[in-house]
């Protein structure tokens, strides 16, 4: 399947039927696997021999879509998890301690940028934050031997910042960290993170990849190309485990997909349902289809509101003078994605009655889904943050976010058109 095109991928990998099975994967309503033989059990549980005995820690249907979205990002292995937020929370947890540090973008979704804020320094790990346009120098400030990832994503929610690959690839690198990208918004179809120097592509599948607003998921793609191995930083990856029978991680084919599901997953149960696992791959199906019509009908809707006289600015890398233009076309030459975001001239009070406008395009708490909805983050999904925070995630008060769908693009346009004027 390697040498597939991306779009074959979407219909083709995951699930392969035997003869006489189901053609696509059934829901596997159960929590519990049937053994007559302890041996294969024991086989199981000591990680010598692949099979399922606890929907907890894995599950066919669940499978079936981790293997596709593998597929979909080159990577080697896929971690289906309850929701978005639990891949990322799973993903620090695997590789992070008290006393360790994730340097991350600050220019990534809300709910992320809170969890690594907030959440985690509870629990004694510290988020570093840098910003989109800092240099490798100054990122480089914030690394120090406790470092053990570096994140960002590939297109920012709802900042719609590009990712300097390139630039995080090489500290990567340099100083041996494992480097992690949510491409959620960017979505395997446009932009592979482990071809451009990412070890792992994480996804809140919620999104683009369901498509459908249907199924909350996350998905952790390991691309098993870090070398775990006698490196000094990851000392959990390379003492023996008490509690997995005195594993070293960094001796299996996969260490972080093996931590991740083996100790994290079995200790939090966060794995994603198989009836959400079921939708969500039937929604990927179609994830090539439906990408190419999100990022037409997105280039058309910038051009439109970049002429308007009532929008001060506009946020789409498709637009030439946009600062993500030139970096997009080297990550993202397929397109840019259906998000973005544009400030209305004035204040929240006129971005509430441009919404408050719309007919055809829906006020909702969601995004990258076929129906084009808008949010405005600063009262809603952001209004935790500080105004100092908003500052540095890139979120002006006059901030409206736009996720184009699947519609006709004159219908879009004539929506925003008449709720512009309504201003
Ligand atoms: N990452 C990005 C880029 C997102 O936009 C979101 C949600 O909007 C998440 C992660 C969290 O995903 P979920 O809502 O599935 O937990």
């Amino acid at each position: 399947m390697k040498d597939l095109h991306v779009d074959t991928l979407c219909v083709q990998a995951g699930y392969k039927p035997q003869t006489g099975e189901s053609r696509i994967p059934q829901i596997c309503q159960s929590t519990t696997f049937f053994y007559g033989d302890t041996q294969k059990m024991a086989d199981l549980f000591d990680l010598k021999a692949e099979g399922f005995f606890y929907s907890r820690l894995a599950n066919p249907t669940v499978e079936a879509l981790e293997k596709k979205v593998a597929a979909l990002e080159g990577g080697a292995y896929g971690i289906g998890c309850a929701s978005g937020m639990s891949a990322i929370l799973l993903t620090a947890m695997t590789l992070c301690e008290a006393g360790d540090n994730i340097v991350a973008a600050s220019e990534i979704y809300g709910g992320s940028y809170n969890l690594f804020a907030v959440t985690l320094p509870k629990f004694g790990i510290e988020c570093r934050f840098f910003s989109a346009e800092s240099s490798a120098e100054e990122i480089e400030r914030l690394i120090d031997g406790k470092t053990k990832m570096l994140y960002a994503e590939t297109v920012a929610n709802p900042a719609i910042t590009v990712l300097d690959f390139d630039k995080l690839s090489a500290l990567s690198k340099k100083h041996g960290i494992l480097f992690a990208v949510d491409n959620t918004l960017a979505t395997p179809v446009l932009c592979r993170p482990l071809e451009w120097g990412a070890h792992l592509a994480i996804h809140s599948t919620t999104k683009y990849m369901d498509g459908h607003a249907a199924a909350l998921g996350g998905m952790i793609v390991d691309g098993a190309n870090f070398p775990f191995l006698n490196n000094p930083r990851y000392p959990a990856f390379n003492t023996p485990d008490e509690s997995y029978h005195g594993l070293i991680y960094a001796q299996t084919a996969l260490p972080f997909g093996t931590k991740c599901r083996a100790q994290m997953m079995r200790d939090t149960g966060a794995i994603m349902s198989p009836q959400n696992a079921f939708l969500t791959y039937l929604g990927s199906d179609t994830l090539a289809l439906r990408m190419e019509r999100h990022c037409k009908n997105a280039a058309a809707v910038a051009k439109f509101l970049s002429e308007h006289k009532k929008v001060e600015w506009v946020r789409h890398p498709s637009l030439p003078d946009d600062p993500n233009h030139a970096r997009a076309k080297k990550y993202l030459p397929a397109g840019t994605g259906g998000m973005m975001s544009f400030g209305i001239k004035g204040n929240a009070k006129q971005c509430a009655k441009f919404m408050e406008a719309l007919t055809l395009v829906t006020q909702e708490t969601h995004v990258a889904d076929v129906r084009s909805c808008v949010l405005h983050p600063a009262s809603t999904t952001h209004r935790q943050l500080s105004e100092a925070d908003l500052k540095a995630a890139g979120i002006p008060e006059n901030l409206v976010r736009l996720s184009v769908g699947i519609e006709r693009a004159e219908d879009i346009i004539a929506d925003l058109s008449q709720a512009l004027d309504a201003i």
